[in-house]
């Protein structure tokens, strides 16, 4: 699988922080050439340089995933420092919480802008790239959160994980002939900035509930989406990955409490 990777050129959106910066920093370790965009520009840079210290290739560039020109700039960006776009990383995501009486119709809005929407962005804008590429691949960062479990407080995070598994679906024939896979990693709970800020109890709780009693690592995620990136993957299409743990299978908490 590394060898495979060595070389591509790589956009991780959200790659500044969390899940992302987990699979940029395996992508660079892999010897890719990765591309951090996120909103903030001085958290991209600071990764950026992580992990170019670390022995990697690796830039920074501020862009929104929610606006089509930022994400044309972005992929041209890649193309003109790397030489061409061989995979999007579309992973930017963000998961405030409400239930559905707290919840606002802006706020839903936000979630299925940047985390659904900005999916169909992210990739209509690198597609023009991605379709030169010989190994052309979009791995999009869902959620077991929609797609097979429901929390509360995550109604709109939830259909947005499982859109994008719609999105995809449809998405994998349409670039089919340009040789372009897509597919889609469903982490569980990682430990991660964003998870950090729903507090330490959240996370004991979340722990407790997943067979191998730990919560995921950023890395191990970012290990998933550069096996569908692999030369290894080329005839994977349409599918999802679950790395959580274990936490979907058993049948209740008793299930658990007598293994
Ligand atoms: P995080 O630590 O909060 O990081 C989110 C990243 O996305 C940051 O780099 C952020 O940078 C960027 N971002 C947010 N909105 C953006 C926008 N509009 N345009 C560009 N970049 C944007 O989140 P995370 O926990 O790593 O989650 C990353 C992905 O994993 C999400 O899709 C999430 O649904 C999924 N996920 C996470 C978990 C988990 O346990 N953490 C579980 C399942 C799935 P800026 O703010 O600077 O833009």
């Amino acid at each position: 699988m590394s060898a495979s990777l060595k070389g591509k050129s790589v956009i991780v959106t959200g790659g500044s922080k969390g899940i992302g910066k987990g699979i940029a920093s395996v992508f660079a370790g892999h010897g890719a050439k990765v591309l951090i965009v996120a909103r903030n520009l001085k958290d991209a840079e600071a990764t950026a340089l992580e992990l170019t210290k670390a022995g990697g290739t690796a830039s920074a560039c501020t862009g929104d995933v929610t606006k089509l020109a930022d994400m044309q700039a972005a992929a041209k960006t890649a193309v003109d420092r790397h030489g061409g776009l061989d995979v999007l990383c579309a992973n930017a995501g963000i998961f405030p919480q409400a239930k559905i009486e707290d919840l606002d119709p802006q706020t839903w809005d936000e979630v299925v802008d940047t985390n659904l929407k900005g999916t169909f962005i992210s990739v209509k804008a690198c597609l023009p790239y991605l379709k030169n590429s010989k190994q052309g691949r979009v791995v999009i960062t869902s959620s077991i959160t929609g797609p097979v479990t429901g929390y509360p407080g995550w109604t709109h995070y939830g259909a947005t994980k499982a859109g994008q598994l719609g999105f995809m679906r449809t998405a994998c024939i349409e670039l089919a002939k340009y040789g372009i896979t897509v597919n889609a990693v469903l982490p569980g709970n990682v430990i991660t900035e964003g998870l950090a800020n729903l507090g330490e109890e959240y996370q004991r709780t979340m722990a407790a509930s997943v067979p191998l009693k730990r919560l995921g690592t950023v890395a191990e995620i970012g290990n998933a989406a550069a096996f569908f990136a692999s030369a290894e993957a080329a005839y994977i299409t349409g599918q999802t990955l679950i790395v959580d743990g274990g936490q979907i299978v058993p049948e209740s908490l008793e299930a658990l409490a007598s293994a």
